[in-house]
């Protein structure tokens, strides 16, 4: 049963409103300034009377919506709702249908319900978080630290099926090290505030070569930025992961004895920047287009190409909380243009 607060001057609406609402929702009254509530019914003298207390607990329980719903004549709204309709999240102009109210209200309370589920989805994320950063990484560090030591002190007593065991505990361990990092990094991805604002594509897209240095060099691969990208509207630190795994697969994913050579430029079309990662690699089916950017989807064994799986979904995570779209256009054998569009960014 949600609880609704109501705060109305004239008598008359308060009576009305009363009965309507006891029928299935507790009525709560403003005893003090931690009175709990779902739902504040105000009209417009008394969200003039009580605009700093309801502000005070939209922002306590801000990321969760508490919604305030403003009942009033038109007349009213101009002369003194206007500054206060931060507070407000919908409005009912009087004289209102009963029918249309306890629809409204019902939309509001089904919002307040969402975003409170949201908000244990969020705590339960962060449990999932804090177990994987700790109780899973311990063990795992007492294995290597065993498997280590036994490399160090007792190798000259095994026979070459026992050093073979030993490599292979040491190599799972470091997978499993590598799958945490990888879920643990994926989990953490738009946990904090996304923060858009114009950002120089080109020079995102260097500190993403300059951190990859080391991979690009091992490959002897060849990276090219054709032309200037341009900027758009982007989280600089979010779209850097991106374009970090991005750049990493287009030059993974290439035949063993083919020299990678990938190519970034950028399309802008009206409002719309569309960044393109084009490589010589093996390419995609058709069917493996959309699915690649599902988590855990991988279309090789870690033999032929080390991976978890995660990269690509990350990248999608990324892009669309920024409001953008990710894709692939490829043909097998022949490489893959992945393509990562954006609002294009104002110059600055
Ligand atoms: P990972 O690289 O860790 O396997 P990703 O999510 O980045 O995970 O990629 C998922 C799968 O998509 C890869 O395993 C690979 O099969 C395929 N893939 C990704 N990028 C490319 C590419 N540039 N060319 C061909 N296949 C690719």
């Amino acid at each position: 049963m949600s609880r609704i607060l109501v705060l109305l001057q004239n008598s008359e609406n308060l009576r009305l409103l009363s009965a309507m609402l006891s029928r299935s929702h507790e009525l709560v009254a403003l005893n003090s300034p931690d009175t709990a509530f779902d739902l504040a019914i105000v009209d417009a003298p008394s969200l003039k009377a009580h605009a700093e207390f309801l502000a005070a607990r939209k922002r306590e329980e801000d990321p969760v919506l508490l919604p305030v719903l403003l009942v009033t004549t038109r007349q009213n709204i101009g002369l003194y709702v206007q500054p206060l309709s931060s507070i407000v999240d919908e409005v009912v102009l009087t004289p209102v249908e009963k029918l249309e109210l306890s629809a409204r209200l019902e939309m509001l309370l089904r919002a307040r319900r969402l975003s409170l589920e949201l908000r244990l989805r969020k705590d339960d994320l962060e449990a999932f978080i804090h177990a994987m950063t700790h109780d899973l990484r311990a063990p795992l560090r007492t294995v290597a630290g065993f498997a280590d030591a036994m490399a160090e002190d007792q190798l000259s007593h095994l026979d070459a099926a026992g050093k073979h065991q030993l490599e292979r505990i040491q190599a799972a361990v470091r997978d499993m090290w590598d799958l945490i990092e990888s879920l643990v990094e994926f989990a953490r991805i738009g946990r904090r505030a996304v923060k858009l604002r114009s950002v120089s594509l080109d020079e995102v897209v260097r500190m993403c070569l300059d951190q990859m240095r080391g991979q690009i060099e091992s490959r002897k691969a060849e990276v090219r930025i054709v032309e200037a990208l341009g900027r758009a509207d982007a989280d600089p630190a979010l779209l850097k992961i991106a374009i970090c795994n991005l750049v990493s697969n287009g030059i993974k994913y290439v035949e063993k004895d083919v020299t990678p050579h990938l190519e970034i430029s950028a399309r802008q079309s009206g409002k719309i920047t569309c960044l393109l990662f084009h490589d010589n690699g093996i390419g995609l089916k058709p069917e493996d287009q959309q699915r690649i950017f599902t988590p855990f989807v991988r279309l090789h064994g870690v033999e032929d190409y080390p991976g978890v799986g995660l990269g690509l979904s990350a990248t999608r995570k990324i892009v669309e909380i920024m409001g953008g779209q990710v894709g692939v256009n490829s043909t097998p054998g022949q490489g893959s243009t992945f393509w990562v569009q954006l609002q294009a960014g104002e110059k600055s």
